[in-house]
């Protein structure tokens, strides 16, 4: 193990030391042996009973430094000087011997720290679960995100609307490095500790920016690039954050914070799961536009230090062009080209609203498409069908190399909601068969798995889940 605490050694108001609370019981869930090895951790992988201990916060980690971190943010567009780690603790860095990145070691749900306010630190079972398989399968689906090392069930109780098993999650992160952390120190015009903090967040995330004429120029413009690469791959995949508060908005881009996420069954460009997303303000279509909003309050921050606001406003204004190419690149791709062309946008715009207007399964209906490059019959997407098959035959490699794209840009397995939920009442009652299936379809979503077809299916109207909560 190669272990560091660089965030630790940063002035002492950045964080708050702490002790993780021990778990009573604790049995582990999930260990991601791979992922271990990219950390360099495997050598941990073969005592389980160690791992229990460690990743349920009752035995440290040697050579780690506990510590929770210090953030604000806009909570639905209300600022809030004082968020942090309140059920969170960092309890190492491990640098990866596999790509030399540092990455953050992170227990959720071990315990109170001086940033809980009125909440017990503690996680149930249920979030940890959903976000252990919702974030290794979009890792799986190719969108950067926050990953999952280990899930533990912590063999207490926590009080919710109900008595829940108790729960830790590890979270592996690039860093925890938010737009709130920014504004923590700017909401305190502490501008020694906003140039610290940017001199690590360009360190660490994007060191081209250090050795630019404007330093802080250059990392806002890569941290809009990042965004707008992010929510372009969301948006592509039917994913829907629900939460994207500024202190759940990653300077590295990841996708952080799983709460009440949800991947769309039929798709609706105004589907909104979140329970606590009462206005839609975080609906599938506005997620460009939120994350935009969240950049301007990052400038507002780095402006403190240097720049005008018409220099930011400038690489604000890139955002929209940057996420509308990439998106339009996946979107091409899913169906079936190999090079984006301006005449898919009236094509992917044509799909959309035949989805929207059917209530069409959003993942099944991309793989049904395809399964049209070869088959005969009346067609079964309408118009559009025939419109699409002719731009299809026009481009070289024709129908089966856009067999070959469709396959491997379409996702036959997403974590849908009602199997996430399936999986956590099953894990209730002791039984982890479902958890297990599904991490095993997700961590290859593009393949057939026999025997395993019910995941690829939307819900039945019995099964369907209207709502989600983070039930933290
Ligand atoms: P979230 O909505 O999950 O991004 O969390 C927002 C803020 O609430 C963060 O500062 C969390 O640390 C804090 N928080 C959420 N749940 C708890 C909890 N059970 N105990 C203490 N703090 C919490
Ligand atoms: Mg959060």
């Amino acid at each position: 193990m190669n272990l560091s605490n660089s965030y630790a050694e940063l002035p002492v108001h950045f964080y708050a030391r702490v002790k993780a609370d021990p778990a009573p019981n604790p049995s582990l869930l999930a260990w991601n042996e791979a992922l271990a090895r990219h950390l360099g951790l495997e050598e941990l992988t073969q005592d389980r009973e160690r791992l229990t201990r460690l990743f349920s916060g009752n035995e440290p980690l040697p050579g780690g430094v506990t510590i929770a971190i210090a953030y604000a943010g806009h909570q639905f567009g209300n600022f809030v000087p004082q968020l942090g780690d309140g059920r969170a603790a960092l309890i190492a860095e491990a640098i990866s011997p596999v790509d030399g990145r540092t990455y953050d070691i992170q227990l959720k749900g071990s315990g109170q720290t001086p940033f809980s306010r009125n909440g017990d630190g503690k996680s149930p079972l249920g979030p940890v679960i959903r976000e252990y398989l919702v974030s290794e399968a979009m890792h799986r689906l190719g969108v950067p995100t926050t990953r999952s090392l280990a899930a533990v069930a912590s063999g207490g109780i926590v009080m919710r609307d109900r008595v829940h098993p108790g729960g830790v999650l590890t979270r592996v992160a690039t860093s925890h490095l938010r737009v709130g952390t920014f504004q923590f120190f700017a909401a305190r015009n502490d501008r020694d500790a906003l140039q610290r903090l940017a001199d690590y967040a360009m360190a660490r995330h994007y060191p081209d920016a250090v050795a630019a004429d404007r330093p802080l120029l250059a990392f806002f413009s890569a941290v809009v690039a990042a965004q707008a690469k992010l929510v372009a791959h969301w948006m592509a995949l039917g994913f829907i954050h629900g939460v994207m508060n500024t202190d759940n908005t990653a300077i590295s881009g990841e996708t952080l914070d799983y709460g009440p996420c949800a991947f769309m069954d039929e798709f609706h460009i105004d589907k909104v799961f979140s329970s606590i997303d009462e206005r839609g303000r975080y609906a599938y279509g506005q997620q460009a536009h939120m994350a935009q909003w969240n950049l301007a309050r990052l400038a507002e921050c780095l402006m403190l230090l240097d720049g005008t606001t018409d220099e930011y406003e400038a690489l604000l204004a890139a955002f929209q062009a940057d996420f509308e190419t990439r998106y339009f690149a996946l979107m091409s791709r899913k169906l079936g080209f190999s090079e984006p062309a301006d005449e898919h946008k009236a094509l992917v715009t044509a799909w959309l609203q035949r989805l929207q207007d059917n209530q069409l399964d959003y993942t099944q209906s991309f793989r049904q498409l395809a399964s049209r490059l070869n088959a005969d019959g009346p067609p079964l997407f309408g118009d559009f069908e025939a419109r699409w098959l002719q731009q299809i035959d026009s481009q070289p490699g024709g129908r089966q190399e856009a067999a070959r794209i469709m396959a491997t840009s379409n996702p036959l397995f997403i974590p849908r909601n009602h199997q996430v939920e399936r999986a956590i009442m099953a894990a209730y009652e002791d039984d982890l068969s479902v958890f297990n299936e599904l991490q095993q379809v997700l961590s290859a979503p593009f393949q057939e798995h026999s025997g395993l077809t019910q995941y690829a299916e939307p819900p039945r109207e019995n099964e369907r889940v209207l709502a989600t909560f983070c039930g933290t």
